[in-house]
């Protein structure tokens, strides 16, 4: 397989056994930026069950330890308390950086730390594969594409972005992260691997981030209108967490830089989101429209090809049947705090 920016395989195989010996391990020492987030959290789940030591990495800004609290005890696993954008030393096989806020709410609450998280910390990360010779796989992202004028988006699109507007600390925080990962790749010969993360969502994510499936799960079970920004017309494409968390091992796996597209083509409008949910959860809450947020794409969706044919990938689980177990970790949390603050 040709790897996708020009480098043979062949050459990367000798440079990696001339300067990386340690890898590749069946069993890896691998570090997790962003581990007790979303995301992160599943994806130390599957490297832990695949054997593998797992320093997860997080300054809880929107992670939670009780996302990793059940792999505390486990002796391959250690929770680390640490901001990315300050250097971190340790002896690493292998790197998944995802230490970055994801949702809109969150990411512009301090934009300029948001920036810094993007810019800093994977500079930081890079440098630690540098040193220690680990491959590092960035968790970018669908918002590199902005509000894209081709559809469906495939990797070779260079994205429509507004550099200067409300969503640009995240967007354009990571494009320069991949810029970042691929001069670390040319110059260095760090051995790196870029995913572009299409909406995920699933047991786990934060019941008020302010994205759109967990704002509609969240509102649904407190009996609240569900609210959809500007005339629900524009669209997403959702993948399950599981699905896209195996999506990233494979390309990790690899040994292909990327970047590469991972999520579900299917494409719903967010009034055809709202629908499924309240048919699932046998509600009848009303629908308030609200005005549109400034910047928001008017549609998504990925093009899975190079995922499908050089990764032998594609997500497995539908919209309607990942949404059950994701309405039912949101019950249980919701009905549990409900319970704590009255007794
Ligand atoms: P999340 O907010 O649940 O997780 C991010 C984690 O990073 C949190 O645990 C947070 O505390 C941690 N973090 C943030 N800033 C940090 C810093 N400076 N130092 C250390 N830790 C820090 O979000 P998520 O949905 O799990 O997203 C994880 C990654 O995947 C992010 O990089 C995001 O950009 C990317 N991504 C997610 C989606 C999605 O739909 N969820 C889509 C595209 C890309
Ligand atoms: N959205 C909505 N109601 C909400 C939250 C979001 O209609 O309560 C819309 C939002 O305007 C956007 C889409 O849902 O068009 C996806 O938003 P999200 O923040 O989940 O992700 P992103 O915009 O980053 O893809």
């Amino acid at each position: 397989v040709q790897n996708p920016d020009g480098h043979g395989q062949d050459r990367l195989a000798r440079w990696r056994q001339e300067h990386a010996p340690n890898r590749p391990k069946k069993h890896m020492r691998v570090l997790v930026t962003g581990g007790a987030g979303f995301i992160g959290s599943h994806l130390c789940d599957r490297l832990i069950s695949d054997g593998h030591e797992v320093i997860c990495l997080d300054n809880l800004f929107t992670g939670k330890k009780s996302n990793v609290a059940h792999l505390m005890s486990n002796p391959n696993f250690e929770f680390v308390r640490h901001d990315v954008t300050q250097p971190y030393e340790a002896e690493v096989d292998a790197i998944y950086h995802f230490a970055c806020p994801a949702s809109p709410v969150h990411y512009k609450y301090n934009a300029i730390k948001t920036l810094k998280t993007s810019m800093l910390g994977t500079m930081n990360m890079l440098g630690l594969a540098k040193r220690t010779g680990a491959r590092i796989l960035l968790a970018s992202t669908s918002e590199v594409y902005g509000d894209p004028l081709q559809h469906p988006q495939t990797e070779e699109y260079w994205g429509n972005v507004n550099p200067i507007g409300v969503r640009s600390c995240y967007d354009e925080g990571k494009r320069i992260a991949e810029t970042m990962a691929f001069d670390y790749h040319r110059q260095h010969h760090v051995d790196i691997a870029v995913v572009r993360i299409f909406n995920t969502y699933g047991p786990r994510m934060v019941e008020n981030d302010g994205r759109v499936v967990s704002n509609f799960v969240g509102q649904v079970i407190r009996g609240e209108p569900l609210t959809i920004y500007g005339d629900g017309k524009q669209t997403r494409s959702f993948c399950y967490v599981s699905d896209l968390v195996d999506g990233i091992v494979r390309l990790f796996e690899s040994g292909l830089t990327g970047p590469i597209n991972c999520g579900n083509p299917g494409e719903f409008t967010m009034i055809e989101l709202a629908e499924m949910i309240l048919e699932l959860t046998g509600s009848k809450q009303p629908m308030n429209f609200l005005p549109a947020t400034p910047d928001d794409p008017m549609k998504r969706q990925p093009d899975i090809t190079k995922a499908k044919t050089l990764l032998g990938w594609e997500p497995k689980v539908p919209l309607r049947e990942g949404l059950k177990p994701m309405i039912d970790d949101f019950r249980h949390r919701i009905e549990n705090a409900l319970y704590k603050s009255r007794h």
